[in-house]
């Protein structure tokens, strides 16, 4: 416990249930006295959501598709009535049809592409829009993307140019938001076990690959991605913003695989 985020207020968007990445993000936040409100997609996840965010003290939890405009506008009409600002927002969204998380890239069909990239990349925008008109003192924007963005990576496909999208996103936001002070970065995160996660082809063929090759020889732990976004959410990150942050246990920096990895 500590104080790192009393007397700060924000939106976290993105939460499905207690392995997801925007409730890491949540917890680490919460344990440093911030106060949270949730958004949730649909009735079903409704009833995962309430009971963690009652968990960090908040009862402050209402629906929003990203991929609907008056959806956003309620959600931030709701913020505005019941906080008047914000101090910092989570978006850690992103969906693909799964059945074109494998095979080839280049078969992604319009309308998949078009989607992938609305709720991926867009949605960002979308809510950083309005989050910012409720930011008056400043503030920090945080999203989440994946190395897929920068580099091939098996499966990753349209999800990749969505979160190149996505990251190109974090630099023109910055520059917009900026001379309001408000900071826009992203976390990529390496692989984790989540829903979204479940969705990519052979996804425990990429966590023994990245096990055994990054850098501290083991998977980054959903901790340590919610203590890294506590950090750029914070005061602590005051002086960061247009940032791609890495935590995958340093992956990122491999050139090759390692010659003591195994051959899988
Ligand atoms: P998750 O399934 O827990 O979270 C994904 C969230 O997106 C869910 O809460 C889902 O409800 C939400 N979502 C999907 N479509 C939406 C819509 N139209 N409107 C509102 N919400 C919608 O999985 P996660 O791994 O925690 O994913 C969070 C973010 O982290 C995603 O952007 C993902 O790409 C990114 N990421 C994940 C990994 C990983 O390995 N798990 C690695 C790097 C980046």
């Amino acid at each position: 416990q500590g104080n790192l985020m009393q007397g700060k207020r924000g939106l976290i968007m993105g939460v499905a249930n207690n392995r997801s990445i925007a409730w890491a993000i949540a917890r680490a936040v919460a344990a440093q006295g911030g106060e949270l409100a949730f958004t949730y997609l649909g009735d079903a996840l409704e009833k995962r959501v309430r009971p963690l965010a009652a968990s960090v003290g908040s009862d402050f939890v209402v629906p929003c598709d990203v991929g609907d405009d008056a959806a956003i506008d309620e959600t931030f009409e709701a913020i505005k009535q019941k906080w008047g600002k914000i101090d910092f927002l989570v978006h850690a969204i992103g969906f693909a049809d799964k059945n074109f998380l494998r095979g080839r890239f280049v078969d992604t069909p319009r309308a998949v592409f078009q989607q992938a990239l609305d709720i991926s990349a867009y949605s960002f925008a979308a809510v950083s829009q309005r989050a910012s008109a409720l930011m008056p003192d400043g503030g920090s924007l945080l999203t989440l993307t994946y190395l897929g963005a920068e580099r091939w990576m098996p499966h990753y496909n349209v999800m990749g140019v969505a979160k190149a999208a996505l990251e190109a996103s974090v630099r023109y936001m910055a520059a917009d938001l900026g001379k309001d002070n408000i900071r826009v970065n992203g976390i990529s995160a390496g692989p984790i076990k989540t829903l979204a996660a479940s969705g990519i082809g052979d996804f425990s063929y990429i966590l023994k690959w990245n096990k055994h090759n990054s850098l501290l020889k083991r998977n980054v732990e959903l901790e340590e991605v919610g203590t890294s976004g506590l950090y750029l959410l914070s005061d602590l990150a005051k002086g960061v913003t247009g940032e791609i942050h890495h935590v995958d246990c340093g992956y990122h920096a491999v050139g090759m695989k390692h010659p003591d990895a195994p051959d899988f």
